[in-house]
């Protein structure tokens, strides 16, 4: 019935050109071309083997043949809002020739200017955030003067969320001196927001129900996750995997390859996402925590890491390790050898694990993953959160004891159960009906019912 949809309208899809926002925000822009909307991406830079692999149900549409390389987030925000601003004139011309005007900007709510764009050319604008409501509920409520920083109580006491150790928060929040332009990044998304047309959260109503109906008193929020195609919540496994476009290139037959000759449920898998970097110290003693354990394990070590590792940790780890530089991440949580996700916590890779039920060993580092951290072991108790020394290091003997005790211990067991529960919600959510295809639903109808 979707495809027959007639339709003369397109929407234009713009993430802040980092790992973390592309994802969830590429996997909206399918499920929407999937319900009978032209969809574009527009994307930082020109990667057109990345493209290429991409089905073609989502257009793409780079403002430059390559990306500003910055480590400061503000300027490459700043190279990314000069480009599109450049450039959104007249890709909306484009496209009102082609036949299929543009009727919405769907943007990362990290960049607000983008609304104001959308406002001054006549189009309507969803702001899209790819971090939990409990995170921007944090941020808002810091937005809105309801939470000082520093901190004035140990426990902090927000509508619709648990009580919140300062190590609870987001890091920007406990610790406000320490990325000073990130903090101001995260908080001027709600300079405009009750100005969007649609408000969308990468999050599902069931997971975070309390600080979602807290929020709906605030702005009509609609969430549409997890956003992650069916094939993988259906745990069926294709070859070549769809998921992911940017920066780093997957190891995908090696890594699968291992894993298919892996014991079900036997496998550690290890990646700190796309911007985590560990200090030296912490990486020795995670690869020595890894040599204590019994399982084997997947460990992702993006390239610029590599030299931390001990020297001889490859050759020693050999038969019951991996590494790789970068891994198709999905189809690694949904394969049937992968027992547990010892994880930095990043909202993606939460949610990612959350919804196809893999245990976890949270080790948050920043942002908001400390908040994340938080749900995964004390709300939804899917994982266990690991200690930090005095010199704010996790030992090895705590890695080791963590990961024994998710893969076989007793509160193993209670954490599986939970993980089952979870993965069948996540499911629920994103099935026909269910509460995130429903949003999406009524956004592609509004949509769809302008006049052409
Ligand atoms: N990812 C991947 N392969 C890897 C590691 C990560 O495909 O080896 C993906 C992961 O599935 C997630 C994203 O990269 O969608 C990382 O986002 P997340 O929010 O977890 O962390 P960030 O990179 O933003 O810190």
């Amino acid at each position: 019935m979707e495809k027959e949809r007639v339709h003369k309208t397109r929407v234009l899809v713009i993430p802040l050109p980092v790992q973390g926002h592309i994802n969830p925000m590429l996997q909206f822009a399918k499920r929407l071309a999937s319900k009978g909307l032209k969809v574009t991406m527009v994307t930082a830079f020109s990667n057109n083997e990345a493209m290429e692999t991409q089905e073609n149900s989502v257009e793409f549409e780079p403002i430059s043949d390559r990306l500003e390389e910055s480590n400061n987030i503000e300027n490459m925000v700043k190279w990314f809002q000069s480009q599109v601003s450049k450039r959104l004139p007249e890709l909306i011309v484009n496209q009102e020739n082609n036949g299929y005007p543009i009727s919405c900007l769907v943007y990362d709510s990290a960049m607000p200017w983008i609304l104001d764009l959308a406002k001054g050319l006549g189009i309507s604008g969803a702001s899209f955030f790819t971090h939990s409501c409990a995170v921007a509920s944090i941020y808002y409520n810091l937005h809105q003067g309801l939470l000082k920083v520093p901190l004035e109580e140990p426990l902090v006491s927000l509508a619709g969320l648990p009580p919140l150790k300062a190590h609870d928060l987001p890091s920007f929040v406990y610790d406000p001196g320490s990325y000073p332009s990130f903090l101001k990044l995260v908080i001027s998304r709600f300079s405009n927001v009750t100005e969007a047309d649609w408000i969308f959260f990468s999050s599902f109503d069931s997971l975070e129900k309390e600080v979602i109906s807290w929020m709906r008193t605030l702005w009509p929020i609609k969430t549409i996750g997890p956003t992650i195609p069916s094939i993988y919540l259906d745990k069926r496994l294709k070859e070549d995997t769809d998921y992911g476009f940017g920066r780093f290139n997957p190891n995908t037959d090696t890594c699968m390859k291992w894993l298919d000759s892996k014991e079900e449920a036997s496998v550690v898998y290890i990646s700190f996402g796309s911007m985590a970097d560990l200090g030296k110290e912490q990486m020795e003693e995670l690869a020595e925590g890894l040599k204590m354990i019994k399982n084997n394990f997947l460990w992702v070590i993006r390239e610029s890491e590599v030299e931390k590792l001990p020297s001889k940790f490859l050759e020693e780890t050999s038969v019951k390790g991996l590494v790789l530089n970068w891994c198709p991440q999905l189809e690694v949580l949904a394969h049937r050898s992968t027992g547990c996700f010892v994880t930095h916590c990043g909202w993606n890779s939460t949610l990612e694990a959350v919804s196809l039920g893999v245990p976890m060993v949270v080790m948050p580092q920043w942002t908001d993953q400390t908040t994340n951290a938080k749900f995964v072991s004390d709300v939804w108790n899917v994982g266990l959160r690991v200690e930090v020394n005095q010199n704010g290091i996790v030992p090895k003997e705590e890695i080791e004891l963590c990961i024994r005790e998710v893969t076989q211990g007793e509160r193993g067991k209670d954490i599986k159960r939970n993980s089952v529960k979870w993965r069948e919600l996540a499911k629920e959510a994103v099935d026909e009906g269910g509460s995130s295809d429903k949003n999406i639903e009524e956004f592609v109808a509004q949509l769809l019912c302008k006049p052409c």
